[in-house]
């Protein structure tokens, strides 16, 4: 028996063994025992998720060596990563080759595998997710196999793995759109929120990222809003919010305090009532909240389970210390979100049923028709997931 316990502390679990894998057949032997064998097996990238994907008593499958560049293809502006392979260490490599990813989150910290499992995000009204950033995909199935995907082969494969919550298969490698390198500058400044949410369309469309966070009590925002830049990088690189480097040196920052964090895309145009809402719950029902409010945007993508399918998103998060309970703000304001046709973060707290996530998600019943025929006992399962199963 192992123990195990998430980034932030907050979910444990004893699971019979969590093993680092890095090549084909450790996992495929994994696999093919815990099938033979009855148990579960979940694979972890960093485990910075909040929602509990991870906990088995089954193996957990550390993926921290299954790393590195495979290749790039500058014709098709793509790159292929080992899925282990940390966002953090994806800048570099790249700028090798004259090349960055789309974009990326508030942290670098996760593994490519993890970021698409959960459709991690950034900021910018043009910019989507890493799921809707992936082209193709090697995925090690439960039966053993290795099969590649793509979007004009094994399709349902595809659409089912580019965000797969850990359980349609292993994902070895991972194809992403990438561009040209490029540098960026960004800038933070303080505003009454009252102004930033008149502003918002013009303050989201001015810039390629704009952000801000809104803590409970002050009058004023922190704004945040990125842009390309020709300029050449300044080192020492300033702190947040006066940086100018690198794309992958500005994107990232520190996120140092344990916390738990609850996050829901909300059509673009219901974000700022949405906002006022989660506002005035913090001030009537929960003063002694003191963490932010997050606000940012992802452009509309079609991947299955997307957060952000069909519709241009912002994203609305909030947090709370580890060490308080909070699960009374995070219901009420999960009724909030959802009055606003919410649809919750993959890799943070929820507390949906599958009767609600099949009135999210027009292919609810597809992902999990083909997540079931490539993994018919449920070898991928936990019981979280178990219990979002389709009825
Ligand atoms: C401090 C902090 C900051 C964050 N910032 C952002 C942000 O800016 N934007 C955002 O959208 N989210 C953010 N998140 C959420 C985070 O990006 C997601 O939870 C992400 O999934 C974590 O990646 P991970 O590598 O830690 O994956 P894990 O938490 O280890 O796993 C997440 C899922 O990925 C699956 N998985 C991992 N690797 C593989 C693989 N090789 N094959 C199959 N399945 C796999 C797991 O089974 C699991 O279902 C943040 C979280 C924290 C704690």
């Amino acid at each position: 028996m192992a123990e195990w316990t998430n980034w932030s502390g907050k979910l444990s679990a004893e699971p019979r063994r969590v093993v680092q894998v890095g090549t084909v057949d450790a996992i495929r032997s994994e696999l093919l025992a815990a099938r033979d064998g009855g148990w579960s097996v979940r694979t972890a990238g960093t485990a910075h998720s909040h929602y509990p994907l991870l906990p088995t008593d089954g193996v957990i499958l550390d993926t921290r060596p299954l790393s590195g560049l495979v290749s790039v293809d500058k014709d098709a502006m793509t790159a292929t990563f080992r899925a282990g392979t940390k966002i953090h260490a994806c800048g570099r490599p790249l700028l090798e080759h004259g090349l960055g990813l789309l974009n990326q989150g508030d942290i670098d910290q996760q593994s490519v595998g993890g970021a698409i499992a959960t459709g991690t995000h950034g900021t910018g009204i043009h910019l989507g997710s890493f799921s809707s950033a992936v082209t193709e995909l090697s995925v090690l199935l439960v039966d053993g196999s290795v099969v590649t995907c793509g979007p004009d082969f094994e399709t349902d494969l595809f659409e089912a793995a580019r965000l797969s919550l850990g359980a349609v298969g292993v994902i070895l490698e991972v194809t992403l759109q990438v561009r040209e390198a490029y540098r960026l500058e960004e800038q933070r400044w303080l505003e009454p929120f009252e102004s930033v949410m008149e502003r918002i369309e013009e303050l989201t469309t001015a810039t390629r990222h704009f952000e801000y966070f809104w803590y409970p009590g002050q009058d004023r925002a922190i704004c945040k809003s990125i842009d390309i830049t020709e300029k050449p990088s300044q080192y020492p690189l300033g702190d947040e919010g006066q940086r100018l480097a690198w794309g992958f040196e500005v994107l990232p920052n520190q996120r140092l305090d344990p916390h738990t964090e609850m996050e829901y895309s909300i059509p673009t145009e219901h974000g700022p009532s949405c906002v006022a809402d989660i506002k005035h719950l913090l001030s009537s029902s929960y003063p002694d909240v003191v963490w932010p409010i997050e606000y940012r945007t992802v452009a509309a993508d079609d991947v299955w389970l997307s957060p952000a399918r069909g519709r241009a998103t912002v994203t609305v998060s909030i947090h709370e210390d580890v060490q308080r309970d909070e699960t009374a703000y995070y219901r009420a304001a999960e009724s909030v979100f959802r009055s606003y046709e919410g649809r919750p973060h993959w890799g943070k707290v929820h507390y949906l049923s599958t009767e609600d996530l099949a009135g999210d998600y027009d292919r609810w019943q597809d992902w999990w028709h083909v997540r079931d025929g490539v993994d018919p006992t449920g070898v991928l399962l936990n019981d979280a997931l178990r219990e979002l199963r389709a009825l």
